[in-house]
């Protein structure tokens, strides 16, 4: 018989989820007694990824923020503006420097263990949750687990699941092209070929720039068609010239308003995108990940079983019937946001997506939608 270890609590997965947790852990006194043990298959030395916020001030991860904008650019056929965002700025923290930083602080702490490898499978025996891994066999009173797969919400259909999928270039120019100082947040200029498609340019310098081609719908794209769409529109919208590819970032982020809560148990809780942390109508999920964690550790405190914590507020219905629209109508969606930004400051847009409008506020941003169309995926839902 293999031997198995014990411990409190298992995080599975370094990410930004099972690291933000990892953290809040040991930087509070309830859990200095508890045995923590943090698994990943990766080593985390990459920067694969790079994560951008809106933010009003300062904030937790300023340290180790590289960037920052104070005017976003939104583009369509019909309608574009360069808006300054104040009190905003929008944020950047590199994947590599969260990762060092986060490590870091986890190095020094006396109950929190890391491990290099791969989590094969999870299961719960009694009370306990056994975790099998590539070298071992582990158990846990408690366990975290921030490995997101698809089926996990596509075995269903009540919910629509769409992907915002991109790939993204980080182009170095030989003539200035960009400006530094206003990120496109999204520009819809490109042609829509029944989806929603847009680009996303995150300029560093005036010849440096992340330019990524990003997709709202079902399916992800060849290679090379997101290779070609980036480079026709290098050329013939930004006119970059001769350019240099020096980092490429690809992912999939699930949009959908599938709770993700029938995976959760007693003492089994997913957490990040794996949870339903990543807001379906957008796919950010790093923010609303470290305004989650509190909850969770306060949750924990409580000792109450772990699904009967509960995110669901009223912005997952507006969601629902956001996904809703774009599953049916995707290649309408650039015609929702050119309505939304034509008519709503990107502060109040910040502020709804942060789900901290008041209910006033809520009603100016859904009446800036085509409501004709919201108002069907309503009648759907209710019937
Ligand atoms: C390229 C990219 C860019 C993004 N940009 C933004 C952004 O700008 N703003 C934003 O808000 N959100 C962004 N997101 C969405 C989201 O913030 C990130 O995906 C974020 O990393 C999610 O955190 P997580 O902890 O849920 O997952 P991850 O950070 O992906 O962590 C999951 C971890 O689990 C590990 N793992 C997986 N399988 C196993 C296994 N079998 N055994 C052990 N370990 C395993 C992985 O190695 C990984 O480290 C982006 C996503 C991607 C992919």
């Amino acid at each position: 018989m293999e031997k198995t270890t014990h411990f409190d609590y298992i995080i599975i997965g370094a990410g930004a989820a099972g690291l933000m947790l990892a953290n809040a852990m040991v930087n509070d006194d309830f859990f200095s007694k508890k045995s923590i043990l943090l698994l990943d298959k990766d080593a985390k030395t990459s920067n694969d990824r790079t994560w951008c916020f809106w933010e009003k001030g300062e904030g937790q991860f300023d340290s180790i923020v590289s960037k920052t904008w104070n005017h976003i650019y939104f583009g369509s056929k019909n309608f574009s503006k360069d808006y300054a965002i104040a009190p905003y700025q929008y944020k950047m923290v590199q994947g590599i420097d969260f990762y060092k930083t986060y490590f870091e602080t986890l190095k020094d702490s006396q109950n929190v263990i890391y491990r290099q490898q791969e989590v094969l499978n999870v299961k719960e025996k009694g009370s306990k949750i056994l975790v099998k891994t590539t070298n071992a066999n582990y158990s846990a009173s408690k366990v975290f687990n921030s490995i997101f797969d698809y089926k996990m919400a596509t075995h269903q259909k009540k919910y629509p699941v769409l992907q915002q999928h991109f790939l993204g270039w980080t182009i170095k120019t030989e003539k200035p092209v960009f400006n530094p100082d206003q990120a496109t947040y999204m520009d819809f200029s490109v042609q829509q070929k029944g989806n929603t498609r847009f680009m996303y340019i995150l300029p560093f310098s005036e010849n440096e720039a992340l330019v990524e081609y990003t997709l709202f719908s079902e399916k992800r794209l060849s290679k090379e068609e997101y290779e070609d769409a980036l480079a026709n529109y290098l050329q013939k919208k930004l006119k970059c010239g001769s350019y240099e590819i020096t980092e490429i970032e690809k992912g999939s982020i699930p949009m959908t308003a599938y709770s993700f809560n029938e995976h959760h148990t007693e003492n089994l809780r997913y957490i990040g995108t794996a949870g339903g942390w990543a807001k379906p109508s957008t796919g950010y999920t790093f923010m609303s990940t470290s305004k989650k964690i509190p909850v969770l550790i306060s949750f924990l405190k409580t000792g109450k079983p772990l699904n009967e914590l509960s995110f669901k507020n009223r912005f997952w219905f507006y969601d629902l019937l956001f996904l809703d629209v774009l599953a049916k109508r995707n290649g309408q969606g650039h015609q929702i946001f050119e309505s939304l930004f034509k008519k709503c400051p990107p502060q109040l847009i910040f502020k709804f997506l942060d789900e901290q409008t008041s209910l006033f506020e809520d009603l100016k941003f859904i009446s800036a939608c085509p409501t004709t169309l919201f108002l069907k995926a309503l009648f759907n839902r209710l019937i």
